[in-house]
């Protein structure tokens, strides 16, 4: 065998044993054979390299031998690799940095009118935001083994460019700032797409093949995991179902079309319906452009009639959406996530009705919709997973150990 061949066998093989740590959490070396097909002098060979660098550990057997010495158990070393993950939102810019299991060790969020700032001022920015969150979470930027970006719009993530982002209505050179102002190295990565990879990695979607994560919050996402593996289309750019037009000649979208899913279901266009319907209310004391759609939520799940019927039209038309996207995918799950949870039976309930009477029964009984609860820094901890998952791929050049 030539050496660029034995070289990436081992590469393989070295991935795949890290990946089955991964996944399983804690096993032994003989499970690892069993899992992965591979020789036990192999994998008693790699886990040994692995070790040594301190990416992986032995534990002791939790379990009670029945006869002889306790077993030996692998598991991955949280301090093997921090990496840090940073979210650019239209009105601010979220940090967390997280350890080599995907847990947070420190987050931030930051307000700033992103599409105001030249991008030279937001680089500045963030490099500031991950340098604090870093600090925050006692390590040095020495101890950072790659940054992940997170934005919406059209990324080609391997290319390393943001073709187009609503952020500026442009292409994005903010990745390569990033990275000349950190010195590591940085990805940019479409933000749902990002939480796809991180759900798969560390969250809802681990060892599940065939799933749909649908981000709601400003806008609406998605990421699609086919046969294990994230789906990016022709030209990279990957899913905008968002955009997928459900009303012929409806609501206005920004992206220029009208009656896009996005125009009913985001948080800035069910904002925008609901100035509407209070400007036309007589006597109305509320200053309607300080109205936040917290404010707008909260007074819907008081009972507002008028703005409830705004979410129901929402979640029904995000339920008619998710309908056509689990007929054509047949998936196992589909996790809906965002800030946009916060809107509740609002809006899940309407979807889950709308899911039922649009989807064949037949694939209705596969596919199980999982409303994931959100946390601020999740978009940041995504785009920290991305990163991550590109590290397993090549773990001994590129973890660098915390001391
Ligand atoms: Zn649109």
């Amino acid at each position: 065998m030539k050496a660029a061949n034995r070289d990436f066998t081992r590469a393989m093989n070295q991935f795949n044993i890290l990946n089955t740590i991964r996944e399983v959490g804690r096993i032994s070396r003989v499970e690892i054979a069993e899992k992965t097909g591979q020789s036990r002098a192999s994998v008693t060979n790699i886990t040994a390299a692995m070790i040594r660098e301190g990416i992986i550990r032995e534990e002791p057997c939790r379990c009670t031998p029945s006869r002889g010495r306790k077993r030996i158990m692998l598991v991955l070393n949280p301090e093997a690799a921090y990496v840090v993950g940073v979210k650019i939102s239209a009105f601010q810019v979220s940090f967390a940095v997280v350890d080599f299991i995907g847990d947070v060790k420190s987050s931030l969020v930051m307000p700033i009118r992103v599409s105001e700032r030249d991008e030279e001022t937001v680089a500045d920015f963030i490099e500031d935001g991950v340098r604090h969150c870093v600090e925050d979470a006692r390590l040095s930027m020495e101890d950072i083994s790659g940054c992940g970006i997170g934005v919406s719009g059209f990324v080609d993530s391997a290319a390393g460019k943001c073709l187009w982002t609503p952020l500026k209505d442009g292409t994005s050179h903010i990745r390569s700032m990033v990275a000349r102002r950190l010195g590591v190295d940085t990805y940019i990565e479409n933000d749902a797409n990002s939480v796809t990879v991180a759900s798969q990695w560390f969250g809802q979607g681990k060892g599940i093949d065939n799933f749909l994560v649908v981000t709601v919050e400003h806008g609406v996402g998605m990421g699609i995991v086919v046969d294990g593996k994230l789906y990016r289309g022709a030209t990279g750019i990957g899913a905008e179902f968002g955009h997928v037009v459900l009303v012929p000649d409806g609501e206005p979208c920004r992206c220029g079309k009208r009656g896009c899913v996005e125009a009913y279901a985001c948080d800035g266009n069910i904002l925008r319906r609901a100035r509407g319907v209070l400007s036309r209310r007589r006597g109305g004391k509320l200053d309607l452009d300080r109205l936040t759609i917290e404010d707008v939520t909260r007074m819907a799940k008081d009972g507002d009639a008028g703005l409830r019927r705004i979410f129901r039209e929402g979640g029904t038309i995000l339920g008619q959406g998710i309908a056509g996207l689990i007929q054509i995918f047949n998936p196992e799950r589909v996790i809906v996530t965002g800030e946009g949870v916060r809107a509740g039976d609002l809006v899940f309930g309407p979807m889950r009705r709308a899911v039922k009477k649009y989807l064949n029964k037949e694939q209705a009984a596969v596919t199980r919709i999982v409303v994931q609860e959100w946390n601020d820094f999740d978009w940041a901890r995504g785009a920290a997973g991305f990163v991550l998952s590109e590290l397993y791929k090549s773990p001994l050049d590129r973890t660098r150990l915390a001391k």
